[in-house]
Parts: C-alpha cells; structure tokens; sequence
C-alpha cells in the first residue's frame, strides 16, 4: 500500500455528497431489536410513536431498506459544507513516532462546528414535510442543541432547548449561538414541566443529566399537538443520517489508499458520530473489500459499552420514551461533569450496541486527562482545536499507534471543533482536569 498524498496532503474532499444514506442494519444477519412501548412491552408501532416524531423519521426507525434516498432539499443544505474534508494529519504522525497513516474525517467544518448537522436538517426536513410547527429537544454541551436551532431556521420551525444544568451553567456560549439562530434554551431540569419540578423537589442541587432534559423535551411535545421531539443521537433513523459521514469517508480515502481502513475510531457518547463513521466502513468488512478494527472511544466518567449492561432500559429518567436494546448504566446513571458534554449519556445506541454484540465493535474508556492531552497534541502538530468529546477518539487512536512501526491505516472520527470550548482547555493546562 502506498499514498499517493504529497507531503502536506491537501484536504481530501473531491467526491460528491451522498445521493443515499446508509443503513448497515439491512445488511446484517441479525435485525436490531425492536424498541418496546414503556408501558405494554410490546415492540412500538408507528402509531406510538406519532406524538413524538413526523412519519418520515419513524418510517426510517425500522426500514428495511438499505440505501435511502436523501430528499434534495436536505442534499442542497448538506452541500453548504459537505463533502467535509478528509485530512492526512502528518505532523501528528511525526509527533507520535508512528508509522500508522492517519488520516481524520474533520465534522468541525459544519456551521455549528460538530457532526450534528447530518441529523438536525434532516429531522427539520420530514417534520417540516408534516406541517410540525415546533421541535423541542435536549442538549448536553449544545452542540445539538445549536444544531437543531440552525435547522429550525432553514426550515421555518420554532426550537426550544432543555440544556443539562451542568453544561448551561459552564458553556454559556452555544446557549448564545442557540438564540442567535432563533431557538429558546431553558437550564434543565427546569420548572416548565412535571418532570423537571419532581427532580428539582427531590434533588434541587443537581447537575442534570441528558436522561432528565429528555425527559422535560418529550414531556413538552407530547403536551402540544403542534409539536414534536427531535434526538440527537442513539435512535435509528438519527444513525441512518450520520452515514453520510463515512459513505463520503470511503470513497475520499480510496482516492489515496487502495486497501481502505485497518483502524476506524471515533468517540461515542449515544453513538449516532461513530455508527455514521463506521458503518460504510463496515460494509467493506462484510463484503470482503477490507477488514478495519472498530473502536469506540467513551469517557472513563460514563463508560457504558465497557462497563453498562447490554439489555432493555428507557432513554430518559422518567420513563417516557420507549424502551431501547442497548449498553446502559442505567435511567438513573448520573455522571460527573466532565467536560465533554456530549459523551455524558447514560444509553448507547441500539444499532451500535448491535454491532459490538455483534463483535463488530469494541468499546475502549479514556480518562478525561488523556482524551485532552491527546488533543493538545493534535492542535499543537495540526492546528484544529478538537472538541472535547472528539479528544477521546484521538487518544484511543494515539494509544493504538504511537512508537509503531506498523503501517496501518487509521481513520478518526474528528466529530467536531473545540473553539467554544476554549475554557476547558485552559482549565487543562492549568492543570485543573
Ligand atoms: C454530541 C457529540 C458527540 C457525541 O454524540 P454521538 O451521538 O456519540 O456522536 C461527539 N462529538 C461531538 C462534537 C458532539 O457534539
């Protein structure tokens, strides 16, 4: 295997943006398991789920298909940033002493700085197809939140945000950037809905959680008929979405490699990043092209692939959403603050969980610590602040490579940039974390 790649590699973005999602589920020999209504246990229907999402998405949660045509209006907003880059990051390289090639799928080029943008004009696009005046949603560091704000914009609905105490109260500006696109953010849990004011009566100090804002989220769509709920990440159809990832990430690296991947990593909070990374690259595997090692980088704080349960539980603290088939440390799991936001969630999606029962993927915890001196390392070689959530992927990749004189090809999901989370870093190298 050679590269083809001159010595500063410009970013590798000449193919077209997918025409198609990807949904690798169809292609497996076992189905994901169905999600269960809360109360009866029964797999949900469509009907179930009608209060909460618009029939597009709900139709994706279960589709057999497994290419889906992606809508042109969402492929026309895609193509504001999309394909994102693909960057062969030498200078890291040099820095770890490896002869591994790596090279990082870089999401930060999305208005809102993160990966999330897949989902939210997607989910913006089919709710606004059914007329939905309002999306109301969750946000841990607000990367989804800001998301979703953005596509609400473009598609003409009103969003309203419950953001996780913790991250509200620490990382005020993408609470900024929310309003500024339109959106209304609230701290969480709040006294806005029956769920927020139990959890403030029962513990009125705590730092919130993704569980309790989904909770307030849903609790608030279901109360009004005008409006839905949108996730950022764990369900199907959320994942299907993220695929434009690694279909582009694919193609863009058999431009310069002609083996494909041996290492695909990416950090995993609900795992909507690394499926959307990892699952074309799986398709590869399964049909004989290349067989890449998965691995999903998640906090030592909320380790729930390494250390969850593999079994039914809800997505939220009160028990609204339906059961999911997933890794879990629990509804009631509360991790500490740590500064990636976006990897504090209890669950793991169902499609992922999947696959690393599957063995497809395996799950690997990085300490708070590592994950940002990986990332210091790879801002001070390649200039790209990475977002603290993206670190964990980096120093699992970092821990697969360094002093290495195999030369594998490495592919890491960079899922978003850092630049509004300056303030972690600086507590970092004051030596704070
Ligand atoms: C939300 C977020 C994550 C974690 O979510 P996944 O669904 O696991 O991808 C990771 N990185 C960034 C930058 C995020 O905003």
């Amino acid at each position: 295997m050679t590269s083809n790649a001159t010595a500063e590699s410009p970013d590798i973005t000449s193919v077209e943006v997918p025409t198609h999602w990807y949904n690798l589920a169809a292609e497996l020999s076992e189905p994901i398991p169905p999600h269960l209504h809360p109360g009866t246990k029964e797999p949900v229907g469509p009907e179930d789920l009608a209060p909460l999402f618009p029939a597009g998405l709900i139709a994706q949660e279960v589709t057999p298909e497994i290419y889906i045509e992606i809508p042109e209006p969402v492929r026309e907003v895609y193509k504001m940033w999309r394909p994102s880059p693909l960057i062969r990051a030498r200078r890291f390289e040099q820095a770890l002493n490896t002869k591994a090639r790596i090279y990082v799928k870089y999401e930060g080029v999305s208005p809102v700085g993160s990966h999330k943008t897949n989902s939210a004009v997607a989910q913006a696009y089919y709710n606004s197809v059914d007329g939905v005046k309002k999306l109301t949603t969750e946000t841990g560091a607000g990367q989804w939140g800001s998301a979703l704000a953005f596509a609400g914009a473009l598609f003409d609905i009103d969003v309203e945000v419950w953001q996780v105490r913790a991250s509200y109260e620490s990382k005020p500006y993408r609470r900024h950037l929310i309003e500024t696109y339109g959106g209304t953010i609230h701290s969480s849990p709040s006294e806005l809905t029956e769920a927020g004011r139990a959890i403030l009566a029962a513990t009125p100090d705590t730092t919130g959680s993704l569980g309790m804002a989904v909770s307030e989220a849903v609790e608030a769509a279901v109360k009004d008929p005008q409006a839905r709920y949108a996730l950022g990440s764990v369900l199907n159809h959320v994942v299907l979405h993220q695929s434009v990832i690694g279909l582009e990430a694919v193609e863009q690296l058999a431009l310069v490699e002609s083996g494909g991947a041996d290492l695909v990593v990416g950090c995993a909070g609900g795992g909507s990043n690394l499926a959307g990374l990892a699952f074309p690259f799986l398709r590869e595997k399964l049909h004989g092209r290349s067989d890449p090692k998965v691995l999903a980088a998640e906090p030592s704080a909320c380790p729930s692939i390494t250390k969850g349960e593999y079994r039914y539980d809800h997505g939220d603290v009160a028990g609204l959403t339906p059961l999911l088939k997933m890794h879990t440390l629990g509804m009631d799991f509360i991790p500490d603050p740590i500064h990636a936001g976006g990897l504090r969630y209890h669950g793991m999606s169902p499609a992922l969980s999947h696959t690393v029962e599957l063995g497809l993927v395996e799950g690997v915890a990085i300490e708070q610590r590592e994950a940002f001196a990986a990332g210091v390392l790879f801002a001070r070689t390649q200039g790209i602040v990475p977002a603290p959530e993206s670190t964990h992927a980096i120093a699992a990749a970092v821990a697969q490579v360094r002093d290495s004189y195999a030369e594998d090809v490495v592919v890491i999901g960079l899922s978003g940039h850092g630049q509004l989370d300056l303030p972690a870093y600086s507590e970092f190298l004051a030596g704070n974390v």
